[in-house]
């Protein structure tokens, strides 16, 4: 049989149906290419030139509230807009359609200096108590049918404010990746009558290769299929549709899990660790989604070291994505790495 750790394999994700090219033996090339400036800075607790500060004014003149929750507000620069008339264009081969929507930012916490790994739990649970109340009130909604829960964390990530936030971007129609994963569960759905991702957990429970943190309720691993570096996948073990099903005790294993796994992040490189971050789940277009179990990703940026960036570029551009470390050598590297942070240490 061949060794697929010493070989150039690709595998399949079962969520997309895309593959990812995996070489492994690439793992000990020198490496020449652009390193980052890293900076561990220490923040203030408020900022008085911060937009995202309770009681500052932002740009349009708008006043924060005077917050100590999780807060969010309609971002002012929104992407999308609510009440876009529909509208389609056609011409030859030239297509559109108009899209409407509502984008919002939401204040993981008032304190200018935190992040979510050095958040308490309860202040984490409080962030998924207002992703939930704006689901909830966004789904509701005749003309939102995806809405879209994410973080940019970190400079790398383009992020240009440091302070504790996230965003959620609520539209018309279904974004692709979610179109992909659709498809997907619904043909796993129909043709085994359980969740997709759901028996995928069952089998990464038995192989424990790819598990990096595991509660009653959540479990974290590398997907067998992970693109970045050291990507990670938050999921409930039960299957839940969205996040608004969770019970108390769910919702607070699910704080636990997202601090766990963000405290080895940093721990990694001794830095607050960039990444993206978003929850998939089933669309809100009224649709019976008896196939879908939420899920969240986190996409890493950062390779080798605090200063070694993954570039998507040339082959992955214009091909597949491609990855050199292992999902397993990545989730061996992640479970290891201490439990509490690197700051309190
Ligand atoms: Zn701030």
């Amino acid at each position: 049989m061949v060794d697929f750790n010493d070989n150039s394999h690709r595998r399949y994700n079962i969520l997309t149906g895309e593959w990812v090219l995996v070489s492994p033996h690439r793992t000990k090339r020198p490496w020449q290419g652009k390193e980052e400036n890293v900076v561990n800075e220490i923040r203030p607790s408020y900022d008085a030139e911060c937009y995202l500060c309770p009681g500052n004014e932002r740009a349009g003149g708008h006043i924060n509230e005077d917050y100590t929750k999780p807060w969010s507000f309609v971002n002012d620069f929104a992407a999308l807009k609510k009440d876009v008339p529909l509208a389609k264009f056609k011409s030859g081969l030239l297509k559109a359609e108009s899209e409407s929507g509502i984008c919002k930012v939401v204040c993981f916490s008032p304190d200018h200096s935190l992040t979510l790994p050095v958040m308490r739990v309860e202040a984490i649970d409080d962030v998924i108590t207002l992703w939930q109340k704006e689901f909830k009130n966004l789904s509701d909604k005749a003309d939102i049918n995806h809405i879209q829960i994410f973080e940019n964390k970190g400079d790398l990530m383009g992020c240009s404010n440091p302070h504790p936030h996230g965003q959620i971007w609520a539209q018309r129609t279904i974004p692709q990746e979610v179109a992909k994963k659709n498809k997907q569960l619904r043909e796993y759905w129909h043709n085994n009558h359980s969740s997709l991702l759901g028996d995928y957990i069952k089998e990464e429970q038995e192989l424990k290769e790819r598990i990096i943190s595991e509660n009653e309720n959540f479990i974290a691993l590398v997907p067998y299929w992970a693109v970045w570096p050291y990507e990670v996948m938050i999921a409930p073990k039960k299957q839940h549709r969205n996040i608004l099903t969770l019970n108390t005790e769910e919702r607070l294993d699910y704080a636990r899990i997202i601090k766990a796994v963000t405290i080895k992040y940093d721990n990694l490189f001794k830095i607050s660790f960039p990444y993206s971050s978003g929850i998939h789940q089933a669309p809100t277009d009224g649709q019976d989604w008896e196939s879908w179990h939420f899920h969240m990703s986190f996409y890493p940026p950062l390779l080798r070291s605090a200063t070694v960036k993954k570039f998507m570029v040339g082959y992955e551009m214009f091909a597949t994505p491609q990855r050199d470390i292992t999902a397993e050598m990545a989730a061996k590297t992640l479970r290891n790495l201490s439990d509490i942070h690197y700051s309190n240490l």
